[in-house]
């Protein structure tokens, strides 16, 4: 008999014996196995202990349980209109990785002592959902902590550079632009980023361009999926030294921009303190969806069909 017919009959015997157990386990325990929680929302938290509150009368339970469906919802149609990617609209979805730390190394006193950052970010063509995200996609732009900090001109900055030099081509064959993004103040949703996609619709006319943020707490966009990709790789290095291994090692997922060689910084912030707070008709921080090209926004997903259609 051949070694792999052997090593087959092993395993059926030591799955004939293990059943038995397998069988008791999953019927007489109540047990369940799974990867801990680590960025959990905390609305979804807040409404599942609201809904079981022993002092809550049956009506209040019901409001919590309504506003737990309508929230589930909210995050189900962001999804929803993340996976539609339709040919001729271009979708992009950007966010910061956290910090990369300079140097990297197993020395304790390294550890202890306060280390240089190198910042980075991430923007990847989305092609739809489980795409392989070729190395063509995805797009890196790097700087470090003493040359520039890590602010909403700097955002910008790398955006309208991947916009209008590394996707040019792309930008300029396509009807829309989706772009999906976090919340964050300081970084994605701000005036500077407006004002750079403002004056990019100078240069595309007919470009539409919508800007999504996802629900709070159910922020995983497909940058996140290239992000762990590279984490998982730098935590297996023991050291690192030079900002120059770093971006060796990011080239192995994506193309590299570095700060001050390939794109420069421009100050968005300033010039739209003159323009665009002038000219805009709405509160920022209520969208949860920008359409630039008709200047319409959106407060609520669920209202996105009637506003947007
Ligand atoms: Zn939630």
């Amino acid at each position: 008999m051949c070694t792999r017919c052997m090593s087959s009959l092993r395993l059926r015997a030591m799955l004939k014996q293990a059943i038995p157990s397998i069988i008791l386990f999953s019927k007489e325990f109540n047990l369940g196995f799974g990867h801990p929680a680590t960025d959990a929302c905390a609305d979804c938290a807040k409404y599942k202990i609201r809904i079981t509150d022993p002092n809550l009368t049956d009506t209040e339970k019901r409001m919590e349980s309504a506003s737990f469906i309508l929230h589930r919802r909210r995050v189900c149609v962001f999804y929803e209109m993340l996976g539609r990617v339709v040919e001729g609209h271009l979708t992009l979805c950007f966010d910061m990785i956290q910090n990369l730390v300079l140097p990297k190394t197993a020395i304790g006193q390294a550890y202890y002592s306060r280390q240089m950052y190198l910042y980075l970010f991430g923007v990847v063509v989305h092609q739809g959902e489980n795409s392989c995200q070729s190395k063509d996609d995805v797009h890196l732009y790097v700087w470090q902590e003493n040359e520039a900090s890590k602010d909403s001109n700097m955002i910008a900055s790398a955006l309208n550079d991947c916009l209008k030099v590394q996707l040019q081509g792309k930008v300029s064959r396509s009807r829309g632009l989706r772009l999906f993004s976090d919340s964050c103040f300081g970084q994605n949703k701000n005036m500077s980023m407006v004002s750079m996609l403002m004056e990019l619709r100078q240069l595309f006319p007919n470009l539409g361009i919508e800007h999504t943020f996802p629900v709070r707490g159910h922020s995983y966009l497909p940058a996140d999926r290239v992000f762990g990709r590279i984490e998982q790789k730098i935590r297996k290095m023991d050291t690192i030294l030079l900002p120059q291994e770093y971006h060796a090692i990011l080239q192995q997922f994506g193309n590299v921009h570095v700060y001050g060689t390939d794109w420069d910084v421009f100050d968005y912030r300033e010039a739209s303190k003159d323009y665009v707070k002038a000219q805009r008709s709405f509160k920022i921080s209520e969208a949860r969806m920008l359409d630039l090209s008709t200047n319409k926004v959106c407060k609520d997903y669920l209202q996105w069909g009637v506003l947007f259609s």
